[in-house]
Parts: structure tokens; C-alpha cells; sequence
């Protein structure tokens, strides 16, 4: 943005901002940056959308029993009331970047490295852009900033940026913080933006749509239309990687997406049209007939959905009846191991008491035997030394010195 403002802001100076502004206050910035940035929404909203209408749009679309009356008003009215605020918030953010504060670089810009860039840069947007637009897709984030868009059923090339300016900003803010985290050259920054838009416009124009072979990666107008009437499919902006990776992918050749987009058949009705054939009449039937088959497929869905909603909470019960059981089993099992346990160590504590009991007993007895052997022994030795004395001296040792002497000993 800083080449564009070198090359409009010295024609602005004399006539506009007063002259003690210089070229690099940032208030003259913001504003040039303003007027600029305005100036190409306004055009390129206009003119991209007007060249899609052209060459895209299945003007038959707007027979379509979705699309609502005077939809192509409503979505310019929308547009144009939420664009100031959007060129506003984006002003701020290209001001950051032209103070210096990004990582926007001046490098040639035929290299390869540039290639590299490029493909960095869409790998990033659509990534971030895939998480943001299904946060938007939350309850409460939808419900106030992200419905106005998906209000137009049947998409226009001029519904692109229908939407609220809350809405916008989130989903144009990864453009700009890849610039703040990975270096980018300033020319490829301005190309990619300005592709941006025009793609977001194609691939609302109905007739936007790649080869079918290309059809399951890419995505096109057959894929945001069905994000436009099913919501919760298709979130991603240029490639269904996200998308596929997340479980949110349906393209537009699966069985429920032709069920539920079905449509009365616009080129039928668009030949009666030209034909100057009675076509009030003939859409009208035509409307009704769908109108009731709609309402069948409707009860049938819901139906189902109220089905497994019940098959849901039979099963949530089920699992907390066997939770319960299996809690109160271990619970069982737990307490009959600790009685085991208790068991197993009163009886072990009885054996031990029993043994010790026995062993004391068995000592006793041996302490016994022992003294009485002893004594046994003391006399036998006592009977002994008497005899010996009795051989020597001749004289017999009184019995009861012999027995005070076998006391003494040990
Ligand atoms: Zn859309
Ligand atoms: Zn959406």
C-alpha cells in the first residue's frame, strides 16, 4: 500500500489536507489510506460481481423457491451499509503495515521464491479461514454476525460480502496477520488480496465450478452453495483439505446434498419463461408441489433426528446402568479381597501365636530336661570325687558337704 500512497498522496496535498500535515502523519495515512481502500471495495464489488452476473449466474436461479423476493437489492443494500466500517477496520490494519510495522518487503519480484510465498500465503488463509468461519458457525457467533449471510439461500455473485461487519473483518483478518508473521513481497500482497475478492465473489455466482476432476479438492460454487443452504458443510474458501480433514466435506454429487438442495427444475422453467408460456401459473404448481414434498423430506428428517435423539439417550442410559454395575462389581469385588485379606492375616496371627505357644512349651520341656540332666550329672561327678577321696584318704565325705558342694556348682 505504501507504493500506492506514494503515488496518490503528493497529488492530494494542496487540494485536501492542510499543510501542516506532512506526507508521513498518520491521520493524512489513515485517511488516504480510507478513500483508497474504499474507492477499490466499491469498484471491484461492482464490477467483479456485475462480470459474474454476466458470465456465471444461472439467472434461472432466481425461480428457485429460496430465493427470496428482490434478493439482489437486499444483498447490495447490505454491502454498501457494512462496507465503510469493513474499509475502515482494513484501512487501520494497511496504515500498521505501511508504517513499517509488518514484514512486507520490497525483493524482486520474479523469483521463485515469490511462488513460494504465494502458496505460504494460501496455505495460511485458507487454513485460518476454514477454523474462523466454523467458529462463526457457534451458536452465539451466528446468531449475530454470521445469519445475515447465510439469509440468502440461493447465492448471488453480489451476496459475496452481504454480511455483517463483524463477520467480514474476522474472515478477512488472516490476509493481514500473515503479513506480521511471515515475509511477503509488497506487489505479490496486493495481487493476492485483489484475487481474494474476486474469488470470493465467483464462488458465489452459481455457475463458478472447476472440472470434475478437480471437484473433490477445490472449492467452487456447487460447494458454497451447499454451505449456503445446509450450513454445516463446506466451510473452506479455496481448497476442501479443511474441510475433509475436520469430517465437514460434501460435495454436490452426495446423496444428501442433491435430497436437500433440491430445486423445481429452473431450466424448465426458464425455456417456459422465454417461451412467453404461462409461467405464473405453471411456478406456481410447480412451487406448491415442492413445497409439499419439502415438508414431507422435512418430517422424515426430523422424524429420523427425533429417532436418534431417543436411540442417543437409550444408549447414554444403558452406558450409566453399566457404569453403575461395574462400579458397585470392583466395589464388591474390592471388599470381599479385603475380608479375604483380613481373614488370611487373623488366622496367620493365630498360627504364630499357637507356634509361639508351642515353642515356649518346647523350651520349657527343654529347660527341664536340661536342669535334670545337669543335676544328674553334678551327682554322678560328685560320686566320683567322693570315691577318689575315699581311695586317697581313706575317710568318707559326709553326704550332706557333698550335696551343699553340688549346689555350688554349675
Ligand atoms: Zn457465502
Ligand atoms: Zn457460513
Amino acid at each position: 500500500m505504501d507504493y500506492l500512497l506514494a503515488v496518490v498522496d503528493p497529488r492530494l496535498t494542496e487540494q485536501v489536507y492542510p499543510t501542516s500535515w506532512t506526507e508521513d502523519y498518520w491521520p493524512r495515512q489513515l485517511l488516504t489510506l480510507f478513500t483508497l481502500t474504499l474507492l477499490f471495495a466499491f469498484v471491484m464489488y461492482f464490477s467483479v460481481a456485475a462480470v459474474c452476473y454476466v458470465l456465471l449466474y444461472n439467472r434461472c436461479s432466481s425461480l428457485h423457491p429460496l430465493f427470496k423476493p428482490r434478493q439482489i437489492v437486499s444483498e447490495i443494500r447490505r454491502t454498501l451499509s457494512t462496507m465503510p466500517f469493513i474499509v475502515f477496520a482494513t484501512s487501520i490494519l494497511f496504515l500498521v503495515e505501511v508504517r513499517g510495522y509488518s514484514r512486507l518487503h520490497d525483493g524482486h519480484f520474479w523469483r521463485l521464491w515469490t511462488l513460494v510465498e504465494a502458496a505460504t500465503y494460501v496455505f495460511f488463509t485458507d487454513m485460518a479461514i476454514y477454523f474462523l468461519h466454523r467458529l462463526l458457525h457457534t451458536p452465539r457467533l451466528y446468531a449475530h454476525f454470521h445469519k445475515p449471510h447465510h439469509v440468502w439461500k440461493v447465492p448471488t455473485p453480489f451476496s459475496g460480502q452481504a454480511t455483517t461487519a463483524i463477520d467480514s473483518v474476522l474472515l478477512s483478518s488472516p490476509y493481514h496477520i500473515f503479513v506480521f508473521l511471515v515475509p511477503l513481497n509488497k506487489i505479490l500482497y496486493l495481487i493476492m488480496f485483489s484475487m481474494i475478492n474476486v474469488w470470493t465473489i465467483a464462488i458465489h455466482s452459481g455457475g463458478y465450478n472447476v472440472p470434475q476432476y478437480l471437484h473433490h479438492h477445490v472449492m467452487d460454487s456447487q460447494h458454497h452453495d451447499i454451505h449456503h443452504r445446509l450450513t454445516n458443510y463446506n466451510y473452506g474458501q479455496y481448497f476442501t483439505l479443511w474441510d475433509h480433514i475436520g469430517g465437514t466435506y460434501l460435495g454436490s454429487s452426495s446423496g444428501i446434498s442433491r435430497v436437500i438442495t433440491s430445486s423445481p427444475p429452473t431450466s424448465e422453467l426458464c425455456i417456459r419463461r422465454k417461451s412467453g408460456g404461462e409461467f405464473k401459473d405453471y411456478y406456481e404448481t410447480l412451487r406448491q408441489e415442492h413445497e409439499k414434498k419439502m415438508s414431507a423430506r422435512q418430517q422424515d428428517y426430523e422424524r429420523q433426528m427425533a429417532q436418534r435423539q431417543m436411540d442417543h439417550e437409550k444408549e447414554k442410559l444403558d452406558r450409566l446402568e453399566d457404569s453403575k454395575k461395574d462400579s458397585i462389581g470392583s466395589h464388591g469385588k474390592k471388599m470381599s479381597a479385603r475380608q479375604q485379606d483380613y481373614e488370611r492375616k487373623i488366622s496367620q496371627r493365630q498360627t504364630d501365636h499357637e507356634r509361639e505357644k508351642l515353642d515356649r512349651r518346647e523350651d520349657s520341656k527343654k529347660n527341664s530336661i536340661g536342669s535334670r540332666l545337669q543335676r544328674e550329672f553334678a551327682s554322678d561327678r560328685m560320686e566320683r570325687l567322693r570315691g577318689r577321696y575315699r581311695r586317697l584318704h581313706n575317710i568318707e565325705i559326709p553326704a550332706i558337704i557333698m550335696e551343699s558342694a553340688s549346689m555350688e556348682m554349675p
